[in-house]
């Protein structure tokens, strides 16, 4: 990497202070040609200097400042690292930068510091991304997967299955090339289909555990849907502890989406409260409903919310039509009021439950079914080695596939070579998900995602 990257590093706010962080060869000699005090070039490493930072004419002052130093190799990018403490706030921080690049540096895309940290081989992939996901990470449990992550945890277990590839791939490669050696190591049937069966099952293991606790970063989508009236906000509020949504007994008052977050088991439920689905002429309604139908697919769960206090309506019906293949729960909401609804046969009886919102504990059978649908207990007590991203999981089960078909051949006995294919494949694909081999797209695409100063 020639050039010198710099970016605000902090939340661009007003705050107590801020950090202009750079990266690259340069870094030193940039901030040491606009300031004025120790003369950076000559401080040792990791050290924290106090000055001025000056415009490109190192006339006009700027701000006080503390510069920490940090000299390649044992920096976040294995390169020369400086970070200038400036004081808080947007005007100052940004002059700070724009001195920054007047001297010779250059504005690092979002990820930057991160991408150079990975292609100096300072991380592997999934610790890169780890580090995004703990920055991003609204749970305390998706905090401790990314963390996890980042201790490598995740990438041994990687390393351990390749490590294992490689020397059966080399042990076979000595058999093919050297059949007639009978001192040299004799790969047997049973011999390779034993080490298929130990990394089937750890990748198996690895993926299902992805897979449940992918639940974790990404939180459960939800949406609460039904006609107007029947309490969905008031439902919202309950779950948030908080007014967001209107509430009011006028038909058709929490017209727009209403969305907010709330932690169940350590859990993140992404909820939106949609429009109340009703047949209407007034167009802000139309749109909303139309909204609230058209969120149903994209959704992990669907709360259907029911008046129990009233029979079963026409729109009622369609609620719960248009959601029947959908993971969803049928609230009887108003179980306060005399139960006047009969729900259609044919309806899961699991899938329905009894709330009100008068009381204090009423939607409390709301909060227990979400958390024996989702499993949400026995996630919270899982080991947190496992992969985070739709990317990783992908590759996990195509490295899987590649193994199973490796068993495959083995079990048709297959010529050796062509076992040989299947168990190459599992390395490289493996590979992939640390990056030990990528392709620059991927690499570009990846690294995008992240935020400016990363
Ligand atoms: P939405 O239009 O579906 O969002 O319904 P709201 O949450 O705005 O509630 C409509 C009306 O029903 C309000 O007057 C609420 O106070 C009332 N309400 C909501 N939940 C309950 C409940 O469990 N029992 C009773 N009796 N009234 C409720």
């Amino acid at each position: 990497m020639e050039d010198t990257i710099v970016a605000i590093s902090t939340a661009v706010g007003v705050g107590a202070i801020s950090i202009v962080r750079l990266s690259g060869p340069e870094a030193i000699k940039i901030v040491n040609d606009c300031f004025k005090g120790n003369d950076l070039t000559k401080v040792a490493s990791h050290t924290i200097n106090y000055g001025h930072i000056y415009d490109k004419s190192k006339t006009n002052l700027l701000d006080e400042v503390l510069v920490s130093v940090m000299k390649a190799p044992k920096t976040y990018t294995s390169e020369d690292i400086v970070e200038i403490n400036c004081h808080g706030g947007i005007i100052t921080t940004n002059k700070v930068l724009e001195a920054m690049i007047s001297n010779g540096a250059r504005l690092a895309e979002p990820g930057e510091f991160t991408k150079r940290a990975f292609l100096n081989g300072k991380i592997d992939l999934i610790k890169s991304e780890a580090i995004m996901d703990l920055i991003e990470s609204k749970s305390d449990e998706a905090r401790k997967i990314a963390l996890n992550q980042l201790n490598g945890t995740t990438s041994n277990l990687i390393k351990d299955i390749r490590e294992k590839l490689k020397n059966l791939l080399s042990s076979i490669e000595v058999n093919i090339d050297y059949p007639e050696y009978y001192d040299i190591e004799n790969v047997t049937e049973n011999k390779i289909r034993k080490e298929i069966e130990s990394m089937k099952s750890t990748l198996q293991e690895l993926i299902q555990t992805s897979e449940n606790t992918s639940i974790l970063k990404t939180g459960i989508n939800t949406v609460i849907i039904g006609k107007p009236n029947v309490g969905k906000s008031s439902i919202l509020n309950k779950l948030l502890l908080k007014d967001k949504a209107i509430v009011t007994d006028i038909a058709g008052t929490t017209r727009d989406i209403v969305e907010g977050e709330v932690l169940i088991e350590g859990v993140l439920l992404n909820i939106i409260d949609t429009a109340g689905i009703r047949e209407t002429e007034d167009i802000v309604e139309k749109i909303g409903v139309e909204k609230s139908i058209s969120m149903i697919p994209e959704a992990d769960l669907v709360i259907v919310v029911l008046n129990s206090n009233e029979e079963l309506s026409p729109e009622d019906k369609m609620i719960l039509e248009k959601t029947k293949n959908k993971q969803r729960i049928i609230v009887l909401n108003k179980n306060d009021l005399e139960k006047k609804i009969k729900l259609p046969v044919g309806i899961d009886k699991e899938s329905i439950i009894e709330t009100n919102t008068m009381e204090k504990d009423g939607i409390k059978n709301l909060k227990n079914k979400i958390v024996y649908m989702f499993h949400l207990e026995k996630i919270k007590t899982k080991d947190y080695t496992s992969l985070t991203n739709t990317r990783q999981i992908t590759l996990a089960k195509k490295a899987y596939e590649s193994i199973l078909d490796a068993e495959e051949s083995v079990e048709n006995n297959q010529p050796i070579d062509i076992i040989e294919i299947d168990l190459k494949e599992c390395f490289d694909i493996l590979g992939e998900i640390i990056g030990e081999n990528y392709s620059e797209e991927i690499i570009d695409n990846l690294f995008k995602n992240f935020c400016v100063g990363k």
